[in-house]
């Protein structure tokens, strides 16, 4: 048997520490005899923080029932599923891998037990040294069945477990490298945590019975009726339990909050990080008007729906009239029957329609929140031009994505980013465009209000916070397990 640790880098590492990019929402509920129906309604409002996969942990503090399952929200729970999740605590969790890690084994709150007691655990980020975890955990007799880097946690949580799950967290979340926001279920108590950098969101709510409740982002509070009262603050661990709040702090040196949950992946109606996200990605907008005074357009045409809200700003702040030039099929699933080889680009063309008597002719200006991979942007302006389009040009808000996050965003190897492989000129031209222009950093971060210090902004500059495993660099900055 080949042993799996970082320093033996053999195929065996790949095959046994491959696994899923985690890209989660968390959602929690302590204190409400619908605990688990407000986590179903919680995790509704998450549905864009992960597709893949949907579970829900309840407990009425003599016991833990859990219901777990792959596909969206709606599918995964039925009005009998949600009878047997009873009790006055909830964790729920929506996840999102890519392919060959898509399975119900990774679905997640995790639940084990431990001497008698279930722990739950829902993980939204990614630890960057999962695989030395992983490995040094199997030396020590571990047996881990799932490839989430979740259970990993779970594993360095009980061997420090005593009375207080608080400290118990204390002691062994410092061994743990790299973006967790957590939700954590026992019978009596329900935990919310975020690693010292505080990389992604996590927020505390309240219901108007004094329930308390935890979510990635605030749209969540809005659909169950809570009101917003603080972030979880970097390196800190709350506990809740029935005699209320208490709260850890592990040593916090820097914030790094992840930019790019402002620029596309929350929801624009969220608060993150203590601000709203929709005015942030309309001056996203503005400021591309503003550093680019000379484009000329006839139309601002945002690719939806992300592009919707940068593409406002931008054309109002450059007078370009904003147009809904490409009209979103709200009710495409994630599977449908495949059309003959002969329809070409039918993934891209069945999400969104452009509108042609708006198109032909003109000088189009689209806004685009971001280009990764640049397919698909390449796939949409080829449809403009076949339309007639006079000119396309495309304005992006944020800078060229150049580099691989380590911390829960799906883009982990260098390989797959255009900016990183092209220069502005040469991407342009690989998406088809007259003219390409990006959002300067200081542009992005100025949109925030926020100082550039508190971001992570490695995608943009390289610049990680906290290095990844050495078996990124090994195996050409692979996902992790
Ligand atoms: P590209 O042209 O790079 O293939 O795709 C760019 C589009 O992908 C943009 O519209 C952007 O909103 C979207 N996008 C950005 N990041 C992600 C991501 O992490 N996952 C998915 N599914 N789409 C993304
Ligand atoms: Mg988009």
């Amino acid at each position: 048997m080949t042993l799996c640790t970082p320093g033996n880098p053999t195929a065996d590492i790949r095959r046994c520490c491959s696994g899923p990019k985690e890209y989660c929402g968390v959602f929690g509920v302590f204190g409400h005899e619908d605990a688990a129906k407000l986590t179903y309604f919680g995790l509704y409002a998450l549905q864009h923080r992960g597709q893949e996969s949907a579970g829900i942990v309840a407990s009425d503090g003599r016991s833990v029932t859990e219901h777990r399952q792959m596909g969206l929200v709606a599918d995964v729970f039925s009005e009998d599923v949600m009878k047997e999740l009873r009790g006055h605590i909830a964790l729920g969790h929506v996840r999102y891998s890519t392919t060959g890690s898509s399975l119900l084994k990774n679905a997640q709150p995790v639940l084990v037990n431990f001497r008698g007691n279930p722990i739950a655990l829902g993980h939204n980020g990614n630890l960057t040294n999962a695989r030395a975890l992983r490995c040094d955990l199997e030396d020590h007799g571990s047996i881990l069945s799932t490839t989430n880097d979740s259970e990993i946690i779970i594993h360095l949580l009980v061997r420090h477990l005593g009375t207080d799950i608080g400290q118990a967290l204390l002691e062994a979340l410092p061994h743990a490298q790299g973006a967790y926001s957590l939700g954590l279920m026992t019978e009596k108590e329900l935990i919310a945590v975020r690693d010292p950098r505080g990389f992604r969101p996590l927020c505390l709510g309240r219901l108007s019975n004094g329930a308390w409740v935890i979510s990635s982002e605030t749209c969540a509070f809005d659909l169950v009726e809570a009101e917003y009262v603080r972030d979880i603050e970097p390196g800190e661990i709350v506990v809740i339990d029935k005699n209320g709040l208490r709260s850890y702090h592990m040593p916090s040196p820097e914030t790094k909050n992840c930019i790019f949950e402002f620029v596309y992946f929350a929801r624009p109606d969220s608060s993150i990080f203590e601000r709203f996200v929709y005015p942030i990605r309309k001056r996203m907008g503005a400021r591309l008007a503003e550093e680019n005074p000379h484009l000329e357009g006839d139309l601002t045409l945002p690719f939806p729906d992300s592009g919707n809200y940068a593409g406002l700003g931008f054309g109002q702040a450059s007078g370009i009239p904003f147009e809904f030039g490409m009209i979103r099929n709200h009710y495409v699933g994630r599977t449908f029957i495949q059309p003959s080889q002969s329809m070409r680009d039918f993934g891209v063309r069945v999400k969104l329609n452009p509108v042609k008597e708006l198109i032909r002719g003109k000088r189009v200006i689209i806004v685009e929140d971001s280009i990764i991979r640049g397919t698909t942007s390449r796939t949409r302006v080829k449809t403009l031009r076949e339309l007639g389009a006079k000119e396309v040009h495309m304005v992006v808000s944020c800078p060229p994505t150049r580099y691989p996050c380590f911390y829960g965003i799906d883009f982990s190897s260098r390989g797959e980013l255009v900016a990183a492989l092209k220069s502005v000129d040469e991407t342009a031209k690989f998406v088809g465009l007259d003219s390409l222009h990006y959002l300067s950093l200081d542009g992005m971060v100025e949109a925030t209000g926020f100082d550039k210090s508190k971001f992570c902004l490695a995608c943009y500059n390289g610049e990680y916070s906290v290095p990844p495993d050495e078996n990124f660099s090994k195996f050409g900055l692979e996902p992790m397990c």
